[in-house]
């Protein structure tokens, strides 16, 4: 069996986004409306060379309450499952409650974790990833799903995760 890399992070942070840009394909679902995403799904993804399994995560009703509980619950099905986790925050954001929720899960699951911090669209966004240092995960990827800036790094540390 190929390694398994779970995509994880809160609603509209660029999750499928960055499946697609990474599998090279239109098939995980992109939607302005967060929680569009069935629970996990699953696609063959190569890089380097390297043959691994994707997993993107989502599903959630954004308007649920107790939100940030379910994206935990979500993440944690997905982080037990794999070898390596890819964790995906909204540099242009910032951290919110329910990146500090799933943060708990990937620590309390001891599994490598890659930090990408999307949006980052352009250079000037380049400073506001550098904020996500204080979640102690190690270094921040800047990257941009939508555009394909960064990605190439981000995914060479996803490799020596895996
Ligand atoms: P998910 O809920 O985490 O799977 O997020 P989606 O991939 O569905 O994306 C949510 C929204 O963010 C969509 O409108 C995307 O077009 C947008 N988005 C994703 N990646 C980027 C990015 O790198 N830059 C910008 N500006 N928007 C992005
Ligand atoms: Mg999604």
């Amino acid at each position: 069996p190929l390694p398994v890399l779970a995509v994880v992070g809160r609603p509209n942070v660029g999750k499928s986004t960055l499946v697609n840009r990474i599998i090279g394909r239109r098939e995980a679902v992109v939607e302005d409306v967060p929680g569009v995403t069935r629970d996990r799904v699953s696609y063959d993804a190569n890089w380097a060379g390297r043959a691994f399994t994707l997993v993107d995560t989502g599903g959630w009703d954004p308007d649920a309450r107790g939100l940030a509980e379910r994206i935990a619950a979500q993440a944690e099905i997905a982080v037990g499952l794999a070898d390596a986790v890819l964790f995906v925050v909204d540099a242009t954001v910032g951290i919110t409650d329910a990146d500090e929720a799933v943060v708990k899960i990937l620590r309390k699951s001891g599994k490598p974790v890659v930090l990408a911090a999307n949006k980052v669209d352009d250079h000037r966004t380049e400073t506001e990833a550098l904020g996500l240092w204080n979640l102690g995960l190690g270094e921040p990827h800047p990257i941009s799903a939508l555009h394909g800036r960064g990605s190439g790094d981000m995914l060479d540390a996803v490799l020596a995760a895996l």
